[in-house]
């Protein structure tokens, strides 16, 4: 299957033995000019590459003061370094959370500390060097950015903003990677990561809606740039075609036909992803999400939905007002962005869904809560609320549900081992590894209660186990949308009518 060797899945938890430099050959493929000129960064490695780095990295600790405190704040207490999934998969030292900063730490002390310019070797401070360069391009690649350590630190140091940092440095010299940044440019150009145009989508809509009919004999809209609907959902590439991901949006849509919303997807902003954030670009963050804000004012919409998609949800839910607001053109009465699992919880509270659980009785269904909604973003008026609407929602519609262990969900989720810009092949030894910890949770409640299924509401996590599970000996099809287990369920009424005041529910 692969030149590596896929981890032995043990019982867990068990704390490797370090093997230094184990991961060191692992590196993601390098931006192409064409690729990253458009983002506004150099095309290749600009000649005075170390006085931009030093310069670069100067401007970030400086605007944002974060990562200064992080950098200085770090005591080397160790809580942190069993905590990373890449390091328990790989057992590289430098995937420990602490050393994966100390790559970053090294330089800016030399550069931005008395202690570093003066006694460099005291503090363990280093030059820019190339070969600090190639260490850095290896070694932040293999974080998802997924907060995790930062749970287990004292002071709150948290990895993925300096990960980012450090991304943002290598792109600023001309040495950025290629699956993010080709990416980005696909949004710009085209309006979404996939590089579906307006025709293609309009069809995959269609074909959907033929596809719904034939299944349920209930007419179900997939509506394309309704000008004067009430609600744009913006939602994952993904869900336009790829299983189980389709099946999500599916689901999304068979719950505003049954409240009888009227809602609309937009050509123009046919992406909820924002790869922006994973390459610390506030920038290109930026203008990503203008798009959103465009696509709302075009179409005339009251309220913005986002699908099931994690990193999305963390910039919509921390950053989009920021970002693209004021959002003053909405309707006041709904929080924005909300979740489509907000929506549909808000609905099924109001009693407005009804359902038929035994549909999904085959199934046992565990859930997997996505990292960047469990620890960076939240959901609905309770604290909390990222753990347990998805789960309301998963328990209203099956009759079989077992949590993994506690040490391994919620606050403490593990990443899927493909967030952060990694969900690419050149990529597929770390996210194999990566996964491990999750494979380890997964495994025991399925020989503890029988779990056949792992429910997810983010598209790459989706996309990354139905790659990973069979390295671990599941199959593919065990990962799941929870609007897919929302679609399977729903008991649709025919020729439901729009109404906008009804579909409103109390969210
Ligand atoms: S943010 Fe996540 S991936 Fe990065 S070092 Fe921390 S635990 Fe590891
Ligand atoms: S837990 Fe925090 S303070 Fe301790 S070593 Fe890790 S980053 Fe440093």
């Amino acid at each position: 299957m692969a030149d590596f060797e896929t981890p032995e899945i043990k019982e867990y938890p068990i704390i490797p033995k370090l093997k230094e430099g184990v991961m060191a050959h692992s590196k993601p493929f390098v931006a192409k000019p064409q690729f990253q000129e458009p983002l506004g960064f150099p095309g290749e490695l600009v000649d005075n590459w170390q006085d931009v780095a030093v310069k670069k990295i100067g401007e970030l600790t400086e605007k944002y003061r974060s990562i200064k405190v992080y950098l200085d704040a770090c005591v080397k207490c160790g809580a942190c370094t069993d905590k990373c999934h890449y390091y328990l998969g790989t057992t590289d030292p430098k995937n420990m959370p602490v050393a994966r900063q100390d790559l970053f730490r090294k330089v800016y002390r030399r550069y931005y500390t008395f202690a570093g310019k003066y006694f460099p070797k005291l503090v363990g401070a280093e030059d820019m060097t190339k070969e600090v360069l190639d260490d850095w391009y290896t070694y932040f690649h293999q974080c998802s950015q997924c907060r995790r350590c930062s749970v287990f630190c004292p002071y709150g140091i948290d990895t993925a903003e300096i990960s980012m940092a450090a991304r943002e440095v290598m792109d600023a010299v001309g040495v950025g990677q290629k699956y993010c940044n080709e990416i980005i440019g696909k949004v710009f150009v085209i309006g979404n990561n996939l590089g579906l145009p307006e025709p293609a989508l309009a069809d995959t809509l269609e074909g959907l809606e033929e596809e719904v009919e034939e299944d349920t004999e209930v007419k179900v809209r997939f509506p394309l740039d309704e000008k004067g609907a009430d609600i744009l959902l913006v939602t994952p590439s993904a869900d336009f075609f790829a299983e189980p991901h389709v099946d999500g949006l599916i689901g999304y849509a068979k719950v505003f036909h049954e409240v009888g919303a009227s809602w609309t997807i937009s050509s123009y902003a046919s992406e909820a992803a924002n790869f922006g954030m994973f390459i610390g670009s506030y920038e290109n963050m930026r203008r990503v999400s203008q798009r959103i804000r465009k696509a709302a004012l075009d179409l005339g919409v009251k309220r913005i939905v986002f699908g099931e998609c994690g990193h999305a949800w963390r910039v919509a839910y921390s950053f989009l007002n920021t970002l693209a607001g004021p959002f003053d053109f909405l309707d006041p009465n709904y929080p924005v962005p909300q979740h489509i699992c907000e929506y549909t919880h808000g609905q099924i509270k109001a009693g407005k869904l009804k359902f038929d659980k035994s549909q999904n009785d085959w199934m046992t269904v565990t859930l997997h809560d996505s990292c960047n909604i469990a620890r960076a973003s939240r959901m609905g008026d309770t604290p909390g609320g990222q753990f347990s609407i998805p789960r309301e929602i998963i328990k209203a519609v099956c009759n079989n549900y077992y949590d993994m262990d506690p040490s391994t969900i919620k606050e403490s989720t593990y990443c899927c081992g493909g967030g952060g810009g990694l969900l690419t092949d050149d990529l597929i030894e770390i996210r194999v590894k990566g996964a491990l910890p999750r494979m380890e949770a997964l495994k025991q409640v399925v020989e503890e209660h029988g779990v056949t299924h792992l429910a997810a509401i983010c598209a790459i996590c989706k996309s990354q186990f139905s790659k990973i599970l069979p390295y671990y000996g599941f199959t593919m099809d065990q990962i799941v949308s929870i609007h897919q287990l929302v679609s399977n369920a729903i008991i649709l009424t025919p020729d439901k009518a729009q109404d906008s005041e009804a579909a409103g529910g109390t969210q």
